[in-house]
């Protein structure tokens, strides 16, 4: 039996189930990837997507594969290739969102289906509140049954793939990047970005909120495409407890979005306010980091430069714009999800909302003070200084 597997957050061949459920369900498979215009991504995410392509394509080889790949409608795609090459089902990744659900049921509709554990440590679904529904609405008692469940074993690597005669690959458009410093994509680029980071990251714990200190991993947009593992992650001894508690907020995230997939433009909680302001001045100053708060502009100067912002950053300037401007959240996620190379749906406009008190924080209301997070997070002004110098 030849099966098509499809690649989409998951571009690693290290602990990756929807690889191993490919080998175990079908004797040869065809390994594809779909650049379909219809999934959320931006230039800076773009580039990095494609060197993280190269980099599973000479790993795929590397094992007797190799990887096609392809532009368009997913679905179509499967449909082209399965029927070029014989294959009669598809395996892909879980992943929640409009998106991925959407392109479950297409692809159901061309080949038979089966669907592998996604970017999660816990799949979403698995853990259920005691009191009843179908997610977790509060992080606390999340990280508490999260932290039970998260333990699982690692999948095997494939020894040797079996392909039949491939199709051709379309050629991808280049990306035309806007920051001038990502980092490199791929899966070897990640566990390298790892095993330099690990060794010394006790310091964490204290340091995380450190903006000019700039300790934590820097390792979400290899986990937003999938270049690393995040179950593997979570069960790497040489990490703080810290992190992985991050590494659940991710999951929380993604569970949410799971039950509730319009998290990208319909307020989480109901009865949240949705009176925003419109300034398209004040906005285009605050994407511009030219508000003249040095915090906020460091902030997002950082994020054109790097396509990427420190998480204390994320949380000062989107708080700006939201409980200082009074404008709408999905303003701010939206200019986000243009530059970030880390852009992950559950984790963008959940911490949007999250900031914006609009979800699942549970303390909705509480104040903003650019000034104290400016003391207390850069207290010698060294991060206002790198980025936004006056
Ligand atoms: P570390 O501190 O080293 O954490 C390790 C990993 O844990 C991260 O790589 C990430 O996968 C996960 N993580 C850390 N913090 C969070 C968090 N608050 N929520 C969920 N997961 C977390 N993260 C994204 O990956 N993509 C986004 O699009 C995104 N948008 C955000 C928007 C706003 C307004 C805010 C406040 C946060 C956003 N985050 C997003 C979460 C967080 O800021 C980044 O994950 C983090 O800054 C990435 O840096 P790091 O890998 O060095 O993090």
């Amino acid at each position: 039996r030849t099966a098509v597997l499809l690649f989409t957050r998951d571009l690693r061949v290290h602990d990756n189930p929807t690889l191993a459920a490919a080998c175990r369900l079908a004797d040869r498979v065809v390994p594809l990837y779909v650049d379909d215009p219809g999934r959320a991504s931006n230039p800076n995410q773009r580039r990095f997507m494609l060197e993280s392509l190269d980099d599973l394509r000479v790993s795929l080889r590397a094992a007797g594969g190799d990887l096609v790949v392809r532009r368009g409608a997913t679905a179509a795609q499967v449909a082209a290739v399965g029927e070029a090459t014989g294959a009669d089902l598809v395996v892909c990744a879980s992943d929640a969102g409009r998106f991925a659900a959407g392109l479950r049921e297409r692809l159901a509709d061309v080949a038979e289906l089966r669907v592998a554990p996604g970017p999660a440590v816990v799949e979403p679904g698995r853990l259920l509140p005691s009191g009843g529904g179908d997610h977790y609405r509060v992080f606390t008692p999340y990280w508490r049954a999260w932290s039970q469940a998260r333990w699982r074993g690692v999948e095997p690597e494939p020894e040797r793939l079996r392909t039949p005669n491939l199709p051709d690959s379309d050629e991808l458009p280049p990306a035309d990047a806007t920051a001038t410093h990502l980092p490199p994509g791929g899966e070897r680029a990640a566990l390298a970005r790892l095993d330099a980071w690990a060794p010394g990251s006790d310091d964490y714990p204290d340091r995380h909120d450190d903006l000019a200190g700039d300790r934590t991993s820097r390792l979400s947009p290899y986990l937003a495409l999938g270049c690393l593992s995040a179950r593997e992650l979570a069960a790497d001894p040489r990490l703080p407890e810290a992190l992985v508690r991050q590494l659940c907020w991710r999951d929380f995230h993604l569970q949410v979005l799971a039950a509730f997939p319009s998290l990208t433009d319909v307020p989480y909680r109901r009865g949240a306010r949705d009176d925003w302001e419109s300034d398209p001045a004040a906005l285009e100053a605050w994407r511009r980091g030219e508000t003249g708060v040095g915090i906020v502009d460091a902030g997002m100067r950082q994020l054109l430069a790097e396509g990427w912002m420190h998480n204390r950053a994320r949380l000062i300037t989107a708080g700006y714009l939201v409980k200082t401007l009074g404008l709408d959240w999905r303003a701010g996620a939206a200019w986000f999800a243009r530059h970030l190379v880390d852009l992950d749906e559950a984790n963008n406009w959940g911490n949007w909302q999250w900031t914006a008190g609009t979800g699942n924080d549970t303390r909705p209301n509480r104040g903003f003070n650019h000034e104290r997070q400016a003391a207390r997070f850069d207290p010698d002004g060294a991060y206002r200084r790198r980025w936004a110098p006056s």
